[in-house]
């Protein structure tokens, strides 16, 4: 995994006196600086962006984040997750876009086992909320070719019109995962344990699973991606599937979406509002959302 920051020009200037004589030459004109060792090859654009590459990428980029005093993202590797499921085949399962106002409803259900655990390692799989966009996309690239996985997407249309016939979020959440687990139970029969990143009770989850073929010994979690990589892995492509998505639907009414549902998502809201009233919000937001009042008042 690469890691990356953005610095200003006089710590170019400590990076440049500190790498020197690692510097190479480069043709490419976006490029600044360029440093490459044996361990590492770290890249200075001229957008002051600072990207770390090579195996041992990620002492230099938690060096520097350190003298600069950025957030450090934890590397993780299989060890974080020793507990009771370690040596099990596990599904695990998991959800995005709940909290967005933009954009779908995303599930995914993921298998992992014991012998994935240098791919876990190596691909630094962790909590996708620590991770950026451009990391997830990284990873979530080669997870989808590595593991087996169901996801399911649920439209904003769709979405809307479950809330407006008295489904409630959880009930909806509760709905996708039972039928990602099912198709992930079908194909992968020795499964010894599923866990779901715990977003309502179990006593709830069944309720709302009343009258539904159901998979009935789910492990519940509350962070669920720390517990397991199968849950990591689930909520990395899902993460992945819901970016893909808001890309095709802010291509689609030609404005980028934001995502969460704060006063960025109003202000971009508003301008979609202005410019083609409220009937196109059903098809790309969830318009119980008080952003929706907030944007058509
Ligand atoms: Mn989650």
């Amino acid at each position: 995994m690469n890691y990356d920051f953005i610095i200003d020009n006089g710590n170019i200037q400590k990076m440049v006196s500190y790498y020197h004589n690692y510097l190479e030459d480069t043709n490419d004109s976006r490029i600044l600086y360029s440093f490459k060792s044996p361990d590492f090859k770290i890249i200075i654009y001229n957008t002051k962006k600072v990207l770390f590459q090579g195996k041992k990428n990620y002492d230099e980029y938690a060096k520097w984040a350190k003298v600069f005093g950025f957030e450090i993202i934890k590397q993780v590797d299989f060890s974080t997750y020793i507990n009771e499921y370690a040596s099990q085949r596990i599904i695990g399962s998991d959800e995005v876009g709940t909290g967005d106002f933009f954009g779908p409803v995303v599930v995914c259900a993921a298998f992992v086992t014991p012998s994935d655990k240098d791919l876990i390692t190596e691909l630094k799989v962790r909590d996708s909320k620590d991770l950026s966009d451009n990391q997830i996309i990284d990873i979530a690239k080669r997870l989808i070719e590595e593991f087996s996985y169901h996801v399911l997407v649920l439209p904003n249309e769709k979405y809307n019109s479950l809330i407006s016939k008295g489904y409630n979020m959880n009930k909806i959440k509760a709905f996708l995962h039972n039928h990602a687990i099912k198709k992930m139970v079908e194909k992968h029969s020795d499964y010894q344990n599923i866990i779901i990143d715990e977003f309502c009770s179990p006593e709830n989850y069944y309720k709302y699973l009343d009258g539904e073929k159901k998979i009935d010994n789910t492990k519940f979690h509350t962070k669920g991606e720390s517990v397991h990589p199968a849950v990591a892995v689930a909520s990395i492509i899902a993460r992945y599937k819901f970016l893909l998505e808001m890309d095709k639907l802010s291509e689609k009414i030609n404005i980028i979406l934001p995502k969460g549902a704060g006063a960025p998502v109003d202000a971009v809201g508003k301008v979609i509002y202005l410019k083609n009233g409220k009937e196109i919000f059903n098809g790309i937001a969830k318009t119980h959302f008080k952003n929706f009042d907030r944007i058509t008042k």
